[in-house]
């Protein structure tokens, strides 16, 4: 026992302690910018593996019954006053070592921690301790009837996005693959958001102003969605400057438009307010809206046939919503829409729209193969993003669809040449996702230069791979488990 906390001394912890004081006096002056980046970097890492260390020494001192013997009572009173940590570190400790520890059942065997992607990736030093609390979020709100294989399918993309993704990214990426868990309504079904839909719109008051609250149902959204992007975009209908352009939409100037956009300090509310007011004006339809950024002002639905097959899952839309495919079909059936239907290889199989606009088919089958920004970790859907005419390798650029990728206004001009600039290329067929847009970071986020895609708009894409290693795991389980029953079923010759 001596020699164990003395090997774990030497070799451990009083390196560490030497390392990190000498992190403390090391001079930085000396160090480049890119070794700067690098040991930032680095030692995040590391910070965020040991909060995965934390979690084995709560398991232990548990194991161990210390909060009993210290008479603290509990695990988090234990650390409360042994680490000297604040009632809220002490409780957030004690949450992640439980879903994210490895404890031990009865027999003392290791047990897999509830959330085993998500420990993976903190023990990896890829994710953070926020990153890990987000995650969890999100999973305590998955349905309770959602199966087994859904659940670690769900946790496995979440943990494998959140490796690309900042915590603030996760509650909306989560709400993603939540709304595919649950995509025949054990959440909410559509009786349950007919019954919650309303809209209302309170006593106006002594200045004038009226205040409005309510929700508004998937349909509804899909449809209200891409008339707030046209109209309520940046310089459009600002009644706070007299040039902003308003009133005939097809004809807008470029260049006024995007001055008046410099000039627009209106908040999001006001733009939402001045998109609707400007949708009410006499002579105004949403059905003449035209086009914006090239797309055309209707809802776009994209679904794949197998969803259309069994009548369940999402359909989403190019602002990036989702709507539950018997809602999404109600409203195909109406002329609005563009509707998209997908094969399981992500083929379009069918194109329908009701009105003719330039080249919009081209832009359609990218909308809905690439449905948003095409930037590794960006959020924006499609409404808010430009064409891309991605770098091709070797060819002469051609403008058909495998040149073109969408990316919002944001992350197209982090495309240049200069220092810090991205590249975006084709990937080719030896790649796992052959023909999408691959970005590659500059050299301070990733030396390595590796091309990488964006999941964030396509959760689908990952729930195959995620519930292929999760049987496969499963398979291992039952294995193991055959042999326990065995060894439990054989006659025990050294007990007599
Ligand atoms: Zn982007």
């Amino acid at each position: 026992m001596r020699s164990d906390i003395d090997t774990l001394r030497q070799r451990v912890t009083d390196p560490l302690e030497t390392a990190v004081a000498e992190l403390l006096d090391t001079p930085l002056t000396g160090l480049t910018d890119d070794d700067l980046i690098h040991a930032m970097q680095k030692i995040e890492q590391v910070t965020r593996t040991l909060a995965a260390v934390g979690h084995r020494f709560i398991v232990e001192a548990s194991d161990r019954s210390l909060p009993s013997h210290t008479g603290t009572g509990t695990i988090k009173k234990f650390l409360t006053q042994t680490l000297r940590l604040s009632n809220a570190d002490a409780g957030a400790r004690v949450a992640a070592a439980t879903s994210l520890g490895v404890w031990h059942d009865m027999c003392g065997e290791p047990v897999e921690p509830r959330l085993p992607a998500t420990a993976a990736a903190q023990a990896d030093g890829a994710i953070s301790a926020d990153h890990a609390r987000a995650i969890a979020a999100v999973m305590k709100r998955t349905p309770g009837s959602t199966r087994d294989a859904d659940f670690q399918a769900a946790e496995h993309i979440l943990a494998t996005l959140a490796r690309n993704s900042t915590p603030d990214d996760i509650p909306e990426i989560g709400e993603n693959i939540l709304a595919r868990l649950d995509p025949d309504g054990h959440l909410t079904d559509d009786l349950d958001r007919q019954r919650m839909r309303g809209i209302t719109i309170g006593r106006q008051r002594a200045d004038g102003m009226s205040p409005i609250r309510g929700e508004i149902t998937p349909t509804l959204r899909a449809l209200l969605d891409p008339v707030v992007a046209k109209l309520g975009r940046p310089g459009m209908n600002n009644p706070e400057d007299p040039d902003s352009p308003c009133g005939d939409y097809e004809s807008v100037d470029r260049d006024v438009l995007a001055a008046a956009a410099r000039r627009d300090n209106r908040s999001a509310a006001h733009r939402t307010h001045d998109a609707v007011l400007a949708l009410l004006q006499p002579g105004v339809s949403p059905n003449r809206l035209g086009s914006h950024r090239g797309l055309p002002v209707s809802t776009i639905l994209t679904m794949s046939v197998a969803d259309v097959e069994k009548a369940a899952g999402v359909a989403t839309t190019a602002t990036g919503g989702t709507v539950p495919l018997p809602e999404a079909l109600r409203l195909a059936e109406q002329s609005q829409p563009f509707l998209m239907v997908f094969n399981h290889d992500g083929v379009p199989l069918h194109l329908g729209k009701t009105k003719r606009l330039a080249s919009a088919e081209q832009r359609m089958a990218l909308i809905a193969a690439v449905r948003g920004c095409s930037r590794p970790g960006c959020n924006a859907p499609a409404s808010l993003c430009a064409i891309h005419h991605v770098t091709e390798w070797g060819k002469g650029g051609a403008t058909d669809i495998g040149n073109e990728t969408l990316a919002c206004d944001r992350c197209h001009a982090m495309i240049h040449d200069g220092p810090g600039g991205w590249k975006t290329v084709v990937l080719g067929p030896e790649s796992k996702y052959p023909g999408r847009t691959g970005w590659i970071a500059p050299p301070h986020i990733d030396p390595s230069q590796t091309p990488a895609v964006n999941h964030r708009h396509h959760p689908g894409e990952l729930l195959a791979e995620a519930l292929a290693r999760v049987h496969a795991r499963r398979e291992l389980d039952r294995q193991h488990h055959r042999e326990w029953l065995q060894r439990l079923q054989q006659p025990s010759g050294d007990a007599a």
